[in-house]
């Protein structure tokens, strides 16, 4: 598949604070950055023109460590860009406080299936040039305070704006902002369409040729999600001259300057990541028009080399398009018996070399992986422990596998953290529950493909979309999930996994939500799964068939195409 062919379409300029382009450039936190990756990944594979801008975090993210309570502590995950970056001569001068700040780029080629590549330029202002401190605003990825968190964000929407200029990489640019981290940009070509040195506010005509060339995805539905700084902040950074102009602009709500105020302002289509979460976002903001377009993984990418293989054999057009999933259908039930054996196999090994821990290969594996934060909530599945042992006891055995890094001030996150391991040693040998340290992409790839149930328990309505569902989804492994996200739409109650909760109306309630987590296991998916093995093979092979073949980065920027890149003109 390849909408490359016969579309005159603009170069679309993809902002994103983190993109993950592969598992040793720490320069992402959790899903957003993944997603940027994959859909980076999608466009190079389809042949879409495209380039990415993120900054440097030299610094990464940061590598997790756990104690023997769970408590996290952290140290700087320090990379080399230049063994894995090509550093571009052209610098540019952004204002930061008034004073001039120096900023170049790094530039990562991403190879598509095709042949296209599409390059990620990485921001980086540690140059000589520049003062000792302003020479760390493009280090630390969601470290510092208020300020840091501003100055880095000047540095990527007006420095990326700066930077494709100098590049000579601005002539016909649709400007897509991942999040409102980079709204910012919106105010550089603001200031282009304007007349220099003006005093008057800009004119709708001037406001409406910025938007006619912004796209905005929003992605959060918890309001404390959304970036907001105050206005003596706004002020000091950029200037008078220019935090006048953006309240001129209504991005200023209650005095404090709102990014995603700021990029729906801006933006000629706005869309959430799931349907569900659309509609979230519409009654979060109703003034604007906000569409849907669902999120996916890049397939190849998250497909475990067992299942690779296999695809390659009975349907090998996949790789190119990724809708051939849907004959997956046709594969025979052993063979796929087989290939997730030899993902669980792996996955085993790699939790022994890590953990010393040994689990069994036939004994039914649950997976929770992801972000620690309160929402998500890790704990749910240890809400009765007396029940969850005395299910392992009279059903079956059951084994979990958890990872997930909590944001250093997740105060939140960290306790969800302790809560597991607590949780493992009040069960002990019962069930066995194992935390794996410094989850990242390659463990997440492994995690995601090699247990028998990816379990997700956010508190309604507050995921987006979720991905890692759907990389288990590629590897024909069923979620049991909470609907909400993405699970909304990719649930088919006993074909491609099973709901947790299914009044979708009413806010999540914990005791019900466990009560109905725990009925699913007991009295339907561990029956299943030691009673009727081909049972759930078939489950597993619906969840490739119906939701691998759909939720990938392939169609879902095939939709953006369609919906937000080539309509000139939609309101
Ligand atoms: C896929 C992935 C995520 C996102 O998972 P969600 O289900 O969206 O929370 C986060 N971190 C890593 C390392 C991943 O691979």
């Amino acid at each position: 598949m390849s909408v490359r062919s016969n579309l005159s379409m603009a170069t679309v300029a993809y902002f994103s604070m983190e993109i993950g382009v592969e598992p040793e450039i720490p320069t992402y936190s959790g899903g957003l950055g993944i997603l940027a990756g994959d859909t980076l990944r999608s466009a190079a594979d389809l042949g879409v023109p495209m380039l990415g801008i993120t900054l440097l975090h030299r610094k990464g993210y940061f590598r997790q460590h756990l104690d023997a309570l769970g408590n996290q502590t952290e140290s700087a995950e320090l990379w080399n860009p230049e063994d894995m970056l090509e550093p571009l001569a052209p610098t540019v001068t952004i204002t930061i406080e008034g004073r001039p700040v120096q900023v170049r780029a790094w530039r990562y080629q991403i190879q598509g299936y095709s042949g296209h590549t599409v390059p990620v330029y990485f921001l980086d202002t540690r140059l000589p040039e520049n003062r000792a401190w302003d020479q760390t605003i493009t280090d630390h990825l969601y470290g510092g305070d208020d300020y840091y968190r501003l100055c880095q964000e000047v540095v990527l929407g007006m420095g990326g704006i700066a930077l494709l200029s100098a590049l000579g990489l601005d002539g016909k640019v649709i400007y897509h902002m991942n999040e409102g981290h980079s709204a910012l940009l919106t105010l550089a070509l603001l200031e282009r369409q304007m007349p220099p040195q003006t005093d008057q506010p800009p004119t709708e005509a001037e406001v409406e040729a910025v938007r006619q060339q912004c796209v905005f995805t929003t992605h959060t539905p918890v309001p404390a999600g959304h970036d907001q700084f105050p206005w003596d902040l706004l002020e000091r950074v950029v200037g008078r001259k220019r935090a006048v102009l953006l309240q001129a602009t209504e991005c200023c709500i209650m005095g404090r300057l709102n990014m995603t105020y700021m990029a729906l302002r801006f933006a000629r289509y706005i869309n959430g990541v799931a349907m569900r979460h659309g509609e979230v976002s519409h009654g979060m903001f109703p003034n604007y028009p906000i569409d849907a377009i669902t999120n996916g993984v890049h397939a190849p990418t998250w497909t475990s080399p067992a299942f690779a293989e296999l695809y390659d054999r009975h349907i090998p057009e996949w790789r190119q398009d990724n809708f051939y999933l849907r004959y997956a259908i046709g594969i025979s039930l052993p063979e796929i018996q087989e290939a997730h054996a030899w993902a669980k196999r792996e996955l085993l090994s790699e939790v022994q070399r890590r953990t010393g821990g040994h689990l069994s290969d036939n004994v039914l594996t649950i997976g929770f992986a992801r972000r620690a934060t309160s929402y998500k909530r890790q704990d749910l599945l240890f809400y009765d422990l007396e029940r969850l042992k005395a299910m392992a006891q009279r059903v079956g055995r059951l084994q979990v596998i958890y990872g997930g890094k909590a944001h250093p001030r997740d105060e939140g996150g960290k306790e969800m953290i302790r809560r597991v391991f607590q949780a493992a040693a009040t069960l002990g040998d019962a069930v066995r529950v194992v935390y794996l340290e410094n989850y990242d992409m390659a463990l997440g790839k492994l995690i995601c493909a090699g247990v028998d149930l990816w379990l997700n328990t956010p508190l309604r309505p507050q995921e987006a979309s979720g991905t890692s569902g759907m990389k288990a989804a590629l590897n024909g492994v069923p979620s049991l999930s909470v609907l909400d996200g993405w699970w909304v739409e990719g649930h088919v109650e006993e074909v491609t996994g099973w709901s947790i909760g299914a009044d979708l109306k009413t806010p999540g309630d914990q005791a019900r939500d466990a009560a109905s987590l725990y009925d699913q296991l007991e009295r339907v998916i561990m029956p299943k799964y030691y009673g009727n093995q081909t049972g759930y093979a078939q489950i597993r092979r619906y969840a490739i068939a119906l939701n691998g073949s759909f939720f990938n980065t392939q169609r879902m920027v095939s939709q953006y195409v369609v919906n937000a890149y080539l309509p000139p003109n939609r309101n």
